[in-house]
């Protein structure tokens, strides 16, 4: 469906490789380097084939050229990760960028200044995205957390140069591709949270793909309350119960199972360590909250999960980041990392806080795959097509006298 690096020649070529290497920093050091280290493998291979690898990515959120979201500072650390030096350019396009280019030999890498510095990268600017173009003969994408927005570096460059996935979007595609789009079944599906608002198209779509979805967190009490039950004191959406019925209806028709908790550990207040207990979902004290889904709730899902050979994950059951209301998460996080390094079950997670969640049950690295791709996690989950995936597929308009890849367009 998509190319990957193993279709290109690149030998001698110049390869423009969008990653994602925005690290988080505080006052100009950087505190992780995770993103970095993990583009290492794309670049160095693409170096030891001989390509003068060119690094476009983005750092921070610039209206315009502001010095303090200057790449410049993922130079050192980028040559670390790649075990060579890294040239390095002001500006991304123009004079700066040409003349380093010009310079390179195979095998080199140099890095460009942030693509977000001219505004048009973010508008999808057709002639910034030429401008660019004009830099490479071959464009690989690598990043696919800024795969769901349409920029000049993340979609408007596969119109115009050879494209193919890296070997970390190809990682994450493949994954994700195992997960949903053609996963072993049963499928479960774990969407837990904060709230059903923000979640309501995941909802929509996961219904009509997984044979059980299983609903945690401050969402299932929405639910619940829209069952008839009193969650008393708890996070709940009371205006959304007319959707929450109408997705409990929607998966009915589509043969999805809903699992709801059926029991819950309850506070007087969201703090840590708050006096708690275990109660039944028919029995919510008025003034009491649900923070965490109780023992009979992640017993019966991991009884569910027991029959499943692929399972999804995003949001935790309950509120992890205070204890003890991380138990539930943890019970059910654990139980699915044993199956996975079993062989018994494929585990793909990922979205915004799950990915704290999973380490903090310390399971970060046991799941078959951490999606750490955020938004663009949480578009695939909602069955939208990524523009920057969706343009890896697309043959590019102007070949001229050969694409510069293997394939026979
Ligand atoms: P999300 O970003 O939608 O995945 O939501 C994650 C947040 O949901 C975390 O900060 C949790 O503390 C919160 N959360 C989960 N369950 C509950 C609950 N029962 N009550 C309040 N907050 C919750």
């Amino acid at each position: 469906m998509f190319k990957t690096i193993d279709k290109l020649d690149v030998k001698g070529k110049r390869v423009l490789v969008r990653a994602d290497l925005n690290v988080p920093a505080k006052d100009g050091k950087i505190t992780d380097t995770t993103r970095i280290d993990r583009s290492a493998a794309t670049l160095t291979e693409l170096a030891a084939k001989g390509a003068k690898v060119i690094v476009l990515t983005h750092f921070g959120r610039p209206k315009g050229r502001e010095e303090k979201y200057s790449q410049k500072l993922l130079v050192e650390p980028l040559a670390k990760a790649v075990g060579k030096p890294v040239a390095w350019a002001d500006d991304c396009i123009g004079p700066e960028a040409e003349k380093l280019i010009a310079a390179m030999k195979d095998g080199d890498i140099a890095l460009l200044e942030n693509v977000r510095f001219h505004p048009e990268e973010e508008k999808n600017d057709f002639g910034f995205a030429k401008a660019l173009s004009g830099l490479g003969d071959v464009y690989v994408n690598d990043a696919f957390s800024t795969a769901h927005r349409a920029h000049a570096s993340t979609e408007g460059l596969a119109h115009l140069l050879p494209a193919a996935a890296g070997r970390l979007m190809q990682a994450e595609l493949e994954a994700l591709g195992k997960a949903l789009e053609h996963p072993e079944k049963p499928v479960a599906a774990i969407v837990g949270g904060a709230k059903v608002s923000t979640k309501l198209e995941l909802l929509g779509n996961l219904v009509s793909r997984v044979d059980y979805l299983i609903i945690g967190g401050g969402m299932a009490n929405t639910f619940l309350f829209a069952q008839g039950k009193q969650v008393g004191k708890s996070l709940c959406e009371k205006e959304m119960a007319d959707t929450a019925r109408e997705i409990l209806a929607k998966a009915k028709a589509a043969g999805c199972h809903i699992v709801l908790p059926v029991d819950a550990v309850v506070a007087g207040e969201f703090a840590e360590n708050a006096p708690n207990r275990v109660v039944s979902v028919e029995s919510v004290p008025e003034d009491m909250m649900i923070l965490d889904a109780g023992p009979a709730s992640a017993e019966t899902v991991i009884d569910r999960l027991g029959g499943c050979k692929t399972l999804v994950w995003n949001g935790p059951f309950g509120a992890f980041e205070i204890k003890p209301f991380d138990a539930a998460t943890n019970a059910v996080a654990q139980w699915a990392a044993e199956r996975t390094k079993q062989g018994k079950l494929l585990t793909v997670a990922g979205g915004g806080d799950t990915v704290s969640a999973l380490a903090k049950a310390g399971v970060e690295d046991k799941f078959s795959y951490v999606s750490t791709a955020g938004g663009a996690f949480l578009e695939w989950l909602e069955g939208k097509d990524l523009p920057g995936v969706a343009a890896l597929k697309i043959i590019p308009a102007k070949t001229g006298g050969g694409c510069g890849c293997s394939c026979s367009h």
